[in-house]
C-alpha cells in the first residue's frame, strides 16, 4: 500500500530516504502529505501596478540581443530591454551566460523577479521562453531541511506522485463529499502539489481541512464516550437536603445560570461515570459558591474534596471564605508548599484518614506524601495554569474522583470545542444582580496626578483601590524593582493620610497573607501589586484598578486584572495607563474599553494572538494541523464537529461508507482503550 517505504519511489535512494527521514517523511504516504507551507503566485499585472521591490512577473518582446558582461571569477551579468506594453524595460540577469544563446531579439519572453519601479528594471530569477500560458502561475513552496531546494523537492514529489497516485484511496464519506462538493483525495493531493489554479488549489485546501477537523473531532467525540462509558467512574450519592439547607444558609440567591451549571455538575457526581467537566464563568460570576456546594456533596455522600488553585494568596483566601461559608458542616483544612514539617505530616495523616473532608491548595495538594483516604471530587481552579501533566497525576495515584475544572478565562468558543472537545462544559453566563459595569478609561502616563487626586476622592469615600506597576516579562527581578519603585513614589505621594500596600512574588507566604489580610480590613487603602493579584482575589471594597503600562498585557490579563474591581455594589473604575505604538496595542485598548463582556474579549484576543498564545505555548496541547488553521477555519471546525457528533450517535461508522474513517480512528480507539 501506500505505507511502503519512500526508497519504492524510483529515483530515491537510501541516501535521499535518509534526508527525508529528518524532515519526518518516512513513507510514501508522508512524502505525498508533505504539502508546501506557502505558494508564490505570480499574476500578470499592468506595468503601473507593479509595486517597487516586489516580486513580480512581467511579458513582452526582446528588443535587442542580450549583452554578456563577465566580472570576477566565473561571475557574469546578462542584460537586455524588453518591451512592455509599449514601454522599455531593462532586464537584469545574473550567472546565466547560458541564457544568451536562448534570448533572442523580436521573441515573446515571461520574466519573474524583483521590480525596480523607479528605473524600470527587472533583476530576473527566473524567465520562460514565450508567452505567459494562464494569466497567473503559482509556484509551491516547501519547508525543506539539508540539501533539499523546494525545486528538487517537488521533482520527488513528481515521481512519487507518477508512481503512486492511483494508490491514494478516499477516506471521506462519500456522503460529505457530494455534500460540500470536495475534490477526491486522489485531485486534492495532486493540486496540493501542482495547483493550475487559484480556485483548484483553495478546494483541495479546503477538502484537507474539512478531513482533518472531522478526523479530529471524531476522536475527540470518542474520547468522550469512551470517558462516560468508562466503569472506573465515582458515583456519589450526596444529601439533597442538606444541600439545600447550605445554599439556603448564604447571603443571597443562587442566580440562574448558578442554579443550571449546578445542576449539571451534581448529575454527573450522582451518575456512575467519572466527570470530567470544564466550568466557564466570567470573573465575579460566583464560581466559588458553586464549588462549595459540589464540595459539600462530596461530603455528604461520605467521600472527600480537593481544591486546587494557582497560588498561595487564592488558596489562603478560598481557605478563610469556604470556612466561614461550611461553619460547622465540614472539616476544612489548608495544604501549601508553606505548610511543612510536622505540622504538614499531622495534615497529610489527617487526610489519609479522612478526619479532614475538604482540602484547599496549591499543586502541593498532588504531590507525592498526599494521599486521600476517599477522594470523590477534585475541582481544579484557573485550570489553564496547571500543566496537563499535573491534571494526569491524581489519575496515576490510582485515584479517579470526579473532576471539575474551573477558569474565569472565558474560552472563545472556537477554542473550547477543540481543546475542551474530549470535556463537558457548563457555563455561567451572568452575573449577580445589583452589580455595576465596571467604567473603563484609557489614559496617557502624563495624567498620572489626575488619577491619584481621583483615588484619594474615592478613598475618602471608604474605597479602595489597587496600582498594578509595569510588568517586565524577561526578568522577575525589574518587576519587583518598578513594584518597590512605585510604591515609595506613592506613599511620598500621599504622605501619611492613606497607607499604601506592597505586594509582589518574592514576600514570603505569611508576607503576602499579611498584606493581603490589611488590604482585605481595608487597613491599607491602595495596595500596589504586580501582576499576583490577577486571579481571583476578592476584597468587594476595592472599586478602582489602576494598571500601569497596560499595553504589553494581553486581553485576557487586563480582562482578569480588571475582574479585581467591580465585586460590590458600588462603581468601580478600570484606569489602563498606555501609550502602545503598535495597531495591536491601540486595538487592544480600544477593545477594553467598549466591552466588560469576557467572552466578546476573548475571540477578539484570540483573533489578535493567535491560538498558540492563548494559553501559553507549552501548555496549551492544542492539536496540530498540516493545512487547517483553528482560528481562520472555525466554520469549518464547527461543521466538522456537528457531522461527527451525528457520525457517532448514529452509529455510521458501521456503515460501508464509513469503512475508511473506521480503520484510520480504529488505531486510535485502541490507543484510548489502554488508557483507560
Ligand atoms: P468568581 O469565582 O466566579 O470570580 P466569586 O465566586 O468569587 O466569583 O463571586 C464573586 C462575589 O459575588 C463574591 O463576593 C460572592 O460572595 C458573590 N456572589 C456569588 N454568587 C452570588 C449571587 N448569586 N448573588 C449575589 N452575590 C453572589
Ligand atoms: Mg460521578
Amino acid at each position: 500500500m501506500i505505507q511502503k517505504p519512500v526508497t519504492e519511489v524510483k529515483g530515491i535512494g537510501e541516501k535521499v530516504a535518509e534526508q527525508l527521514a529528518t524532515m519526518n517523511i518516512y513513507t510514501v504516504e508522508d512524502m505525498l502529505e508533505y504539502f508546501p507551507y506557502r505558494y508564490d503566485i505570480f499574476e500578470k499585472k499592468p506595468l503601473h501596478e507593479l509595486i517597487h521591490d516586489d516580486k513580480v512577473t512581467i511579458e513582452g518582446i526582446v528588443v535587442h540581443d542580450p549583452s554578456l558582461t563577465f566580472y570576477g571569477r566565473k561571475k557574469s551579468r546578462l542584460t537586455f530591454t524588453v518591451e512592455v506594453d509599449g514601454v522599455a524595460v531593462k532586464a537584469v540577469m545574473f550567472n546565466r551566460s547560458f541564457a544568451k544563446k536562448q534570448i533572442t531579439s523580436q521573441s515573446w519572453i515571461t520574466l519573474t523577479g524583483k521590480w525596480d519601479a523607479h528605473r524600470l528594471q527587472i533583476t530576473v530569477s527566473n524567465y520562460q521562453l514565450g508567452r505567459m500560458e494562464e494569466k497567473s502561475a503559482i509556484k509551491p513552496i516547501y519547508s525543506v531541511k539539508g540539501d533539499f531546494t523546494s525545486y528538487k523537492f517537488q521533482k520527488l514529489i513528481s515521481n512519487t506522485l507518477k508512481d503512486s497516485v492511483t494508490e491514494i484511496k478516499e477516506i471521506l464519506p462519500a456522503t460529505y463529499l457530494d455534500q460540500y462538493k470536495l475534490p477526491s483525495r486522489e485531485n486534492a493531493v495532486k493540486t496540493m502539489h501542482f495547483p493550475k489554479d487559484r480556485v483548484e488549489l483553495k478546494h483541495a485546501r479546503r477538502r484537507f481541512i474539512y478531513e482533518e477537523f472531522l478526523l479530529f473531532q471524531l476522536k475527540m467525540q470518542l474520547f468522550r464516550k469512551k470517558h462516560r462509558e468508562s466503569t472506573t467512574g465515582n458515583r456519589q450519592d450526596f444529601d439533597q437536603e442538606k444541600l439545600t439547607s447550605f445554599i439556603k444558609s448564604f447571603p443571597f440567591k443562587l442566580t440562574d445560570a448558578q442554579n443550571r451549571a449546578l445542576k449539571q455538575i451534581l448529575n454527573d457526581m450522582k451518575d456512575p461515570h467519572r466527570m470530567n467537566r470544564l466550568l466557564q464563568g466570567d470573573v465575579g460570576s460566583g464560581k466559588t459558591a458553586v464549588a462549595a456546594i459540589c464540595l459539600y456533596a462530596s461530603v455528604t455522600s461520605g467521600q472527600q474534596g480537593a481544591l486546587m488553585v494557582p497560588t498561595e494568596i487564592l488558596a489562603e483566601q478560598h481557605f478563610q471564605s469556604l470556612q466561614q461559608m461550611f461553619g460547622e458542616r465540614a472539616e476544612i483544612a489548608l495544604l501549601t508548599g508553606s505548610v511543612k514539617g510536622k505540622k504538614r505530616r499531622e495534615l497529610t495523616e489527617k487526610i489519609e484518614n479522612q478526619k479532614i473532608d475538604i482540602v484547599i491548595g496549591t499543586h502541593a495538594l498532588i504531590q507525592g506524601d498526599v494521599f486521600f483516604k476517599n477522594l470523590g471530587l477534585v475541582i481544579v481552579d484557573e485550570q489553564h495554569r496547571f500543566g496537563v501533566e499535573q491534571r494526569r497525576v491524581l489519575r496515576d495515584k490510582g485515584l479517579h474522583p470526579d473532576v471539575l475544572f474551573m477558569t474565569a478565562t472565558p474560552i472563545p468558543r472556537t477554542l473550547a470545542i477543540t481543546a475542551f472537545g474530549d470535556m463537558d462544559v457548563s457555563v455561567i453566563d451572568q452575573l449577580p444582580s445589583g452589580r455595576k459595569e465596571i467604567e473603563t478609561l484609557w489614559v496617557k502616563a502624563n495624567t498620572f496626578d489626575r488619577i491619584l487626586d481621583f483615588v484619594r476622592k474615592r478613598v475618602d469615600e471608604g474605597e479602595q483601590a489597587y496600582v498594578i506597576s509595569p510588568l517586565i516579562e524577561e526578568s522577575d527581578k525589574l518587576d519587583i524593582q518598578n513594584a518597590v519603585e512605585l510604591y515609595h513614589q506613592l506613599e511620598a505621594y500621599y504622605s501619611d493620610d492613606i497607607r499604601i500596600g506592597l505586594m509582589h512574588g518574592r514576600l514570603t507566604a505569611n508576607e503576602k497573607e499579611d498584606v493581603m489580610r490589611q488590604f482585605a480590613e481595608n487597613k491599607i487603602q491602595v495596595l500596589v501589586s504586580t501582576t499576583v493579584v490577577e486571579v481571583g482575589v476578592n476584597v468587594p471594597n476595592a472599586t478602582i484598578m489602576i494598571i500601569y503600562d497596560a499595553e504589553r498585557f494581553g486581553l485576557s490579563q487586563l480582562h482578569q486584572l480588571r475582574g479585581r474591581v467591580g465585586r460590590g455594589e458600588k462603581q468601580s473604575y478600570c484606569i489602563l495607563i498606555a501609550e502602545p505604538k503598535g495597531e495591536i496595542g491601540k486595538e487592544r485598548m480600544r477593545i477594553m474599553t467598549e466591552t466588560t463582556d469576557g467572552f466578546e474579549l476573548s475571540e477578539q484576543d484570540l483573533q489578535l494572538r493567535g491560538p498558540g498564545d492563548f494559553f501559553g505555548k507549552k501548555q496549551s496541547g492544542m492539536p496540530e494541523f498540516k493545512v487547517a488553521d483553528m482560528v481562520h477555519d472555525y466554520r469549518a471546525l464547527e461543521t466538522a464537529r456537528d457531522d461527527a457528533s451525528i457520525i457517532l450517535e448514529n452509529n455510521l461508522l458501521e456503515e460501508e461508507d464509513y469503512q475508511q474513517v473506521r480503520s484510520i480512528l480504529e488505531e486510535e480507539i485502541n490507543r484510548m482503550e489502554k488508557l483507560d
